[in-house]
């Protein structure tokens, strides 16, 4: 780190707040198995919105890049110094800034954890459910900036459903706001909206308003087991077109079963070739109702059902299920996963294809995910320490975008671009769509010093 910057993040931000030592936490984020790290230039930790507004017009000055992170659980290697940027990370800005239960809002600055505002609005009866996986680690902040999802968002939506306002720093230094505790605001063009998913690239988020909705009483779960993925997917769009609404609507494939299936908490079918859960939520009375119907839609075709009632068995359920990803990874040692989406009916294409993308890459390959989003988790699993099939696996990514796009789908339903899939948005988009998507970029940051090289629409 140069003189010049230490001593201008120090003034901007204090002393403590510029780390020295090992700074090797800040060098990557949760695509570190993929080999995707980098070494930070500088890492520096403001605690209030004037010290980070201070830090980016310190950067602006010395024209030094920036890279925002919040908990380093992002999935596109969005928060990676890859070109040796300074990390600015939000940790320290956790203050709760109001919280009105009676008005179902709360306002939180970016580097409260998920998890944390999952229970402050727990402790008020009230729920906020946007639920990436990561929940303990992950910070709204970093939520917003992805506009994560999750198993709710079927219902509920994915984050930006839940954003009335937030609060944010450009590359300049200058603050802003878009919105706030309001439920409706159409004043300007959308900017909010626009920062929603910007991946740290156009601004700096330090304080979001949140909506919150009250907690549903009752959560109850129905598990299906088919003999074959096109069996699971009639009964998927059964579901759907009968006008159930459930809160969650996921599926698992055959592989997926074979990898994780040992430790389902009941009696799984050996020869399951898609697994369906759903979960029926609201009043007791209301759960129950919807619990009965999902089980009847469910049955008709299913090899066997399994729609636990105690608490421990739900909760049993959902450990199983939140422990899948790393079920698959242990299976051969390893696996690289792509979150590509596509429209609802064309789910079980996306299944089919996968299977067979993986097999023509010389892969064993499976995929999970949120069926009623149509969002894969299409994972190609990979040995330990096997450069080659890393290769492999990144030559069938490129297909599985190309097979999402074929099918009217995206390359990215919930983790964004990053750096993983910098230049893939060009597949899926005019040249006068990736201009507009470029001019946004320049708009906001004319330098080009917040988080370079990520997200970018056309391959650099
Ligand atoms: C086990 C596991 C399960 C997961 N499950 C899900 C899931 O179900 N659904 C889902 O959508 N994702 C999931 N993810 C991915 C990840 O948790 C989400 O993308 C999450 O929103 C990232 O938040 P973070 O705070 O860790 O952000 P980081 O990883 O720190 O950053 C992600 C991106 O946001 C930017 N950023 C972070 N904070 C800010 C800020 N305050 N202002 C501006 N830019 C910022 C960074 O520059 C980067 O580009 C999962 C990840 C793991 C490891």
């Amino acid at each position: 780190m140069s003189a010049a910057l230490t001593r201008d993040l120090r003034r901007a931000a204090g002393d403590a707040a510029v780390l020295d030592g090992d700074l090797r936490h800040y060098g990557h984020d949760a695509t570190e198995a993929h080999g995707i790290a980098g070494v930070p230039a500088a890492v520096v930790l403001p605690s209030s919105t004037a010290e980070v507004a201070a830090v980016l017009r310190a950067c602006d000055g010395l024209d030094v890049p920036v890279v925002p992170r919040g908990g380093g659980t992002g999935l596109a290697g969005g928060a990676v110094p890859l070109g040796g940027e300074v990390v600015l990370g939000l940790e320290r800005m956790v203050a709760v800034r109001s919280m009105a239960p009676e008005h179902w809002r709360t306002e939180v600055e970016a580097g409260l954890t998920t998890g944390h505002v999952h229970r402050l609005a727990r402790e008020s009866g009230l729920l906020f459910p946007p639920d990436p996986g990561a929940a303990e680690q992950s910070q709204i902040g970093g939520n917003v900036a992805t506009n994560a999802g999750g198993p709710h968002a079927f219902k509920y939506g994915v984050t930006g459903r839940w954003v009335t306002g937030l609060e944010a720093v450009l590359p300049s230094g200058e603050t802003v706001t878009f919105g706030g505790p309001v439920r409706k605001d159409v004043a300007g063009y959308d900017l909010r909206s626009l920062l929603i998913g910007s991946e740290g690239t156009l601004a700096v988020i330090t304080a979001v308003w949140l909506s919150l909705t009250p907690m549903p009483e009752a959560r109850l779960p129905v598990a299906a087991a088919f003999a074959s993925a096109d069996a699971g997917c009639d009964a998927i769009e059964a579901i759907v077109a009968s006008g159930l609404v459930p809160a969650i609507l996921e599926y698992l494939d055959a592989g997926t079963l074979t990898a994780a299936g040992a430790s389902f908490p009941a009696v799984l079918p050996p020869d399951a070739g898609l697994l369906v859960i759903a979960e029926a939520d609201g009043s007791p009375a209301e759960a129950a109702r919807v619990r009965e119907e999902l089980l009847e839609v469910l049955s008709d075709g299913a090899l066997s059902t399994h729609a636990p009632q105690s608490r421990s068995d739900v909760e049993a359920l959902w450990r199983w299920r939140d422990g899948v990803s790393t079920a698959v990874a242990a299976h051969r040692g390893g696996k690289m996963g792509e979150d590509i989406v596509v429209p609802f009916d064309r789910l079980r294409e996306a299944i089919a294809a996968t299977v067979e993308i993986g097999a023509r890459h010389g892969l064993d390959a499976c995929s999970w995910g949120h069926a009623g989003d149509g969002n894969l988790h299409a994972t190609m699993m990979l040995r330990r320490d096997d450069p080659d099939g890393l290769a492999r696996a990144a030559a069938a990514a490129e297909d599985l975008f190309a097979a999402a796009v074929e099918l009217g789908g995206s390359v990215s339903g919930e983790h964004g671009l990053g750096w993983v899939k910098r230049g893939q948005l060009a597949r899926q988009w005019t040249e006068a769509a990736l201009d507009l998507h470029e001019g946004v970029k320049r708009l906001f940051d004319p330098k080009g010093l917040l988080n370079p090289q990520k997200k970018l629409a056309r391959p650099s």
